[in-house]
């Protein structure tokens, strides 16, 4: 058929619109977005692309599972917490307590007496269980969103001390320091980068001084001539001591030795602590603020938390992950080496006739990522396939992020949950029969 048949050929939207499929689409798409495949389909079919009556399946065909764009990925990448794939992937329990929120909920109603109830109690309390001897927990948006929220209720117009060696940037050209000057606190550096004392703080104290700040190189190491005060010690000379220890660890962990955790940071003599819930912790995006119970209700009631306050669905997540199973995260910092050596030989052996895929169990090493343990080596194992198929393997569904090393294309296991070998296996399969 000529274009101009073709053209004239085109059935009309209504008719397109009619069949069952796209009907149904419609119900859980919406109606504007399903019209807007039709009239692409429509157009391939006016420019010759193809036929008429291929419209309906060509529409069918580029139906998404869901109106969002946002596309469930494989993290093979061996970096457990990867801020550009959404950090930690929530726990069973977190999705479905999110789920369950995500309709009308009791989040500030007290259903005993019908009165409002403090907002995301069940949260907060799991938090205060979880780090025993807390004063006060309060949760907001993020770690960035904690130290904004305490330099402004805390420190605004006036001093807070920092060392030089803690001036850091967490990423996206994003700085601590301009963070906390942008609130109209004053930063008064003390120490150098490699050295700074007790008694840099003490020579820098003044009746200016709201707070004193640590901030954990959570991305870096300064390693040869460091030294840095202990928090015990800054304790001692008068003002608040504020920790910002990053990547959200309540207690210490075997694997993670210098890991700041928050119990050890309290323990230790820090008035508060900030913390991010999406990093270790493994729960959803939120800061953690935890600490002396006076210091945090000032902030729960400074006007500014209210622009920093978490949703139904973070705080439901936040409280699954604190009360529920190990997420994600935990798993993969602690899953046994022999467990991953068996899982990829298992994907090898599952792709032994994909003879393109070359597929081959290598040793590896895996990192926290996002933000934490940096100097941490994760001894880890991985399914090598040739570099031609790093594109396919993320242009594919589910998108496989993987790691390119040594000239191949490296599938992580340490970062793969279990439940997801099998998808992988799809998608190389799918690439290698290309
Ligand atoms: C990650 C990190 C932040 C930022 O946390 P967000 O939750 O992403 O805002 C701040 N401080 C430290 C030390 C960090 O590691």
């Amino acid at each position: 058929m000529c274009s101009e048949d073709a053209r004239r050929a085109v059935p009309r939207t209504d008719v397109v619109l009619a069949d069952p499929r796209l009907q149904a689409a419609q119900r859980t798409l919406g109606r504007s977005f399903v019209l807007e495949l039709v009239r692409q389909a429509q157009e391939r079919s006016r420019s010759g692309e193809i036929s008429p009556e291929s419209i309906v399946d060509a529409a069918v065909a580029a139906l998404p599972a869901t109106v969002s764009s946002m596309r469930k990925v494989v993290n093979a990448t061996g970096i457990l917490v990867h801020t550009n794939l959404g950090r930690a992937p929530l726990s069973r329990a977190a999705v479905d307590a999110l789920v369950a929120a995500a309709g009308t909920t009791d989040v500030e109603l007290d259903l005993a007496t019908g009165q409002r109830g403090v907002r995301g109690r069940g949260a907060v309390d799991a938090l205060a269980a979880a780090v025993p001897d807390v004063g006060g927990v309060h949760v907001v948006n993020n770690c960035a969103a904690a130290l904004a929220l305490i330099a402004t209720a805390l420190a605004q117009g006036r001093d807070i001390l920092i060392s030089r060696g803690e001036l850091v940037e967490i990423g996206d050209g994003f700085r601590i320091p301009e963070l906390l000057a942008s609130t109209g606190a004053r930063l008064v550096e003390v120490g150098t980068t490699n050295r700074t004392r007790l008694s840099d703080y003490e020579a820098a104290l003044g009746p200016e001084t709201a707070l004193i700040l640590k901030v954990h190189p959570s991305n870096f190491a300064v390693r040869g001539f460091s030294e840095e005060a202990s928090i015990a010690d800054l304790a001692t000379l008068g003002p608040p001591v504020v920790v910002d220890i990053g990547s959200g660890l309540l207690s210490p962990h075997p694997v993670l030795v210098d890991e700041p955790d928050a119990l050890s940071t309290l323990r230790a003599g820090a008035s508060l602590v900030a913390a991010s819930g999406d990093k270790l912790l493994g729960g959803p995006q939120c800061g953690l603020l935890l600490g002396d119970a006076e210091l945090v209700e000032r902030l729960r009631r400074h006007p500014l938390a209210r622009a920093l306050r978490v949703d139904k669905l973070t705080l439901a997540a936040l409280e699954a992950t604190v009360r529920g199973p190990h997420p994600p995260v935990r798993a993969m910092l602690e899953a046994k080496l022999a467990d991953l050596q068996a899982r990829a030989e298992k994907v090898v052996t599952a792709l032994a006739d994909v003879t393109e895929a070359e597929a081959e169990v290598v040793a590896s090493e895996a990192a926290v990522g996002g933000g934490g343990a940096p100097e941490v080596v994760l001894p880890s194992v991985a399914v090598a396939v040739p570099l031609r198929f790093v594109e396919p393997l993320r242009a594919g569904d589910p998108p496989v992020v993987t790691r390119t090393e040594r000239g191949r294309c490296l599938l992580d296991l340490r970062t793969v949950e279990p439940d997801d070998d099998e998808a992988l296996v799809k998608a190389v399969r799918r690439v290698g029969k290309d």
